[in-house]
């Protein structure tokens, strides 16, 4: 499965520019899609699940176009919405069973094996009596990727994946979209939460604004940022010039001030000691510079 998107464009009812000339590959693995809040990643999801046209643009899957056959990409698609909810007073298994059914498994022993199944490998076959409503919100997590996967689909999306997740289950449920993104499918999850893209992304992109501000594999993300990431032991006038100055990281108190980590290409007379970047190093590292490109311009 490959997922192509060019020149991709939607512009809201009342103006919002939601999405200026996007292109972008998503090929066959976990692909992350990373931005802040409002950066486009929901108006994304929504066109590519069906749910809403863009102005104009052109998306394939595969050789299926997203313009003319949308009942076809539709059968591929397995979404993950983020205020995913379900009818209060049903059990686990009968909701998944429920979801079986409207997903086109209508053959009975089929459909009961293929929900024995994916409850096993969500981990909630123990669970399947208990009203659902009543899971954890890991489990309910966990019940919302088991509707999404009940079809086998070739694409599978999951919109803000950690969402209310404790630390936990959060890698429960990224392991288990890793342990799915070896079979030939497309996973695409979409985050504000750097943590969320983890070595297991294989790609990933950034958006900020509506624009790309990157696309390549999480190392390629992290290579990048090299070089703009510093750590300076500063006294507490200085450090007050420096968090006027330079995006800061992290700030920890040592005996005679502070010592911070700053994101910048030149540190300019402070002495300081050059760290390798983490994810978060260099989603500052993008974000900046794609701000810059835009009051520069
Ligand atoms: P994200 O999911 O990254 O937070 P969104 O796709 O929700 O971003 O929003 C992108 C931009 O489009 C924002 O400026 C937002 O205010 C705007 N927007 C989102 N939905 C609508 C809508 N239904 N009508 C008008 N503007 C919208």
């Amino acid at each position: 499965m490959h997922i192509k998107i060019e020149n991709l464009n939607k512009i809201y009812p009342n103006g919002n520019y939601a999405i200026k000339d996007l292109t972008l590959d998503i090929p066959n693995g976990m692909f992350g899609l990373l931005g802040p809040n409002g950066a486009g990643k929901s108006t994304l999801m929504r066109i590519l699940v069906t749910l809403m046209r863009p102005s104009n643009g052109k998306v394939t899957f595969n050789e299926y176009d997203l313009a003319k056959n949308r009942k076809q990409i539709r059968s591929m698609l397995g979404y993950l919405p983020q205020d995913f909810s379900f009818f209060s007073k049903l059990k686990t298994y009968e909701f998944l069973d429920y979801t079986a059914r409207l997903a086109g498994l209508k053959n009975g022993s089929v459909r009961k094996n293929a929900v024995e199944r994916m409850l096993e490998e969500v981990g909630l076959y123990e669970a399947r009596d208990r009203n659902a409503n009543k899971l954890s919100g890991g489990m309910k997590r966990r019940l919302g990727i088991a509707q999404a996967l009940i079809n086998d689909p070739q694409v599978i999306i999951v919109d803000e994946p950690t969402t209310g997740l404790d630390p936990e289950e959060r890698i429960r449920f990224r392991n288990l979209l890793s342990n799915i993104s070896t079979r030939d499918v497309v996973i695409i999850l979409s985050t504000h939460i750097v943590g969320d893209i983890s070595s297991t992304c294989d790609n990933m992109a950034l958006l900020n604004r509506g624009e790309l501000a990157f696309a390549g594999s999480p190392e390629q993300f992290l290579k990048k940022a090299e070089g703009c990431v510093w750590q300076i032991q500063v006294s507490e006038s200085e450090y007050l010039e420096i968090n006027e100055k330079y995006p800061v990281i992290s700030t920890i108190p040592i005996e005679k001030g502070w010592e911070v980590q700053v994101v910048t290409n030149d540190i300019n007379g402070y002495s300081g000691v050059q760290i390798t970047p983490n994810l978060e190093h260099a989603y500052v590292y993008f974000m900046e510079n794609s701000l810059n490109q835009w009051t520069n311009t």
